[in-house]
């Protein structure tokens, strides 16, 4: 214990502050609740009363040591030619002025957005809460149609004995909406939040965010649809951006297909995001179902239409190579602070 207080003394002595946040790191390892003075004392509990008596005065002395030099220092830091300085020196910098930034997810909807303007989309939004027509029935999935499995939906509500009431598990029910409630052409995007039951994983969330188009006119034809869509790849990824249709499924589109491009990341050479097939899937489309249209007020003989639907994090992916799911909704400054520039 001795040897102990020793070595402390020494260190005490020698002890010069750059700062006063070395001073509080001082004061904090010897005179703080936790510190080496209140340790002492513990230990000196444990001493025999023979010892007691040399001890209990050598700590006392070490511990008068302690405050003084602490004392010293502290009116030395804040009366020092140092604080003076400060005061008067009009040179130094001002305190840091933090610029936000745009989430990803913003910045990716923000530019599909400004490409459908462009070409005379509107942008239209529905509620997140939806019943059973719109986010089902409306769209072609009749009562135990297995396709109503292809999605685990979070139910809220029952109504009639049935489940009735879903956080949307897709944005294809302001489709619907939009339908209903007006009258042809159409033609608009609807980005917005989804929903789905699913465990929480880098490659799967619960909700994620989807951006559809529907267009609906007399006589748009599949031709329209590749078109439409082959001008917004060029938009978003560059010119000679490579696309490809491959026949699909979708309870809602007749034909439906599934549009891959060329990997934006190796350019089709073969990398791990495109799994070294050079290309990557972005988005679902066809033409909307005539039991769609109809279901919607529509005649069907007169009016066609295409739809598509894509998944914002899947384009943000491509965009920044993203690898986690979960990075887009966990808010960790120093991953949002990476698409500060992006803002610019
Ligand atoms: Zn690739």
């Amino acid at each position: 214990m001795q040897a102990q207080i020793d070595q402390y003394t020494a260190e005490i002595n020698a002890f010069s502050p750059a700062n006063a946040d070395e001073l509080e790191t001082f004061r904090i390892k010897f005179l703080g609740t936790k510190g080496i003075i209140k340790d002492l004392f513990e230990q000196f509990k444990t001493v025999g009363p023979e010892e007691k008596r040399t001890f209990g005065k050598v700590l006392n002395q070490f511990k008068q040591l302690a405050e003084a030099k602490y004392a010293e220092l502290k009116e030395a830091t804040e009366s020092g030619p140092k604080t003076k300085d400060l005061e008067l020196d009009l040179t130094l910098p001002g305190d840091g002025f933090e610029v936000g930034s745009r989430h990803p997810l913003s910045l990716v909807r923000n530019e599909i957005i400004d490409i459908f303007k462009r070409l005379g989309f509107v942008v239209a939004e529905g509620p997140e809460i939806e019943d059973d027509w719109h986010n089902f029935s409306a769209l072609n999935f009749p009562e135990e149609h297995p396709a109503r499995d292809m999605q685990d939906t979070f139910f809220i509500k029952k109504n009639a004995g049935k489940d009735d009431i879903a956080l949307r598990t897709h944005t294809s029910s302001v489709q619907v909406r939009m339908m209903e409630h007006g009258k042809p052409p159409f033609r608009a995007i609807m980005p917005g939040r989804v929903y789905r039951n699913e465990a929480i994983s880098a490659r799967a969330h619960c909700f994620f965010h989807q951006v559809e188009g529907l267009y609906v006119d007399e006589n748009v034809s599949f031709a329209d649809l590749k078109q439409t869509l082959y001008h917004f790849v060029q938009e978003l990824y560059g010119e000679g951006t490579k696309v490809r249709f491959r026949p699909s499924y979708f309870p809602f589109t007749e034909p439906s297909a599934e549009m891959d491009v060329s990997c934006t990341i190796c350019k089709g050479a073969g990398c791990n995001m495109c799994k070294y097939s050079g290309w990557v899937e972005i988005l679902g489309c066809g033409m909307v179902d005539p039991n769609v249209l109809e279901n919607c007020g529509i005649d069907s003989k007169k009016f066609t239409g295409f739809a598509f639907g894509m998944g914002m994090e899947r384009i943000a992916n491509l965009k920044y190579v993203i690898r986690d799911l979960r990075l887009f909704s966990e808010n960790d400054v120093r991953f949002l602070k990476q698409f500060q520039t992006e803002m610019l």
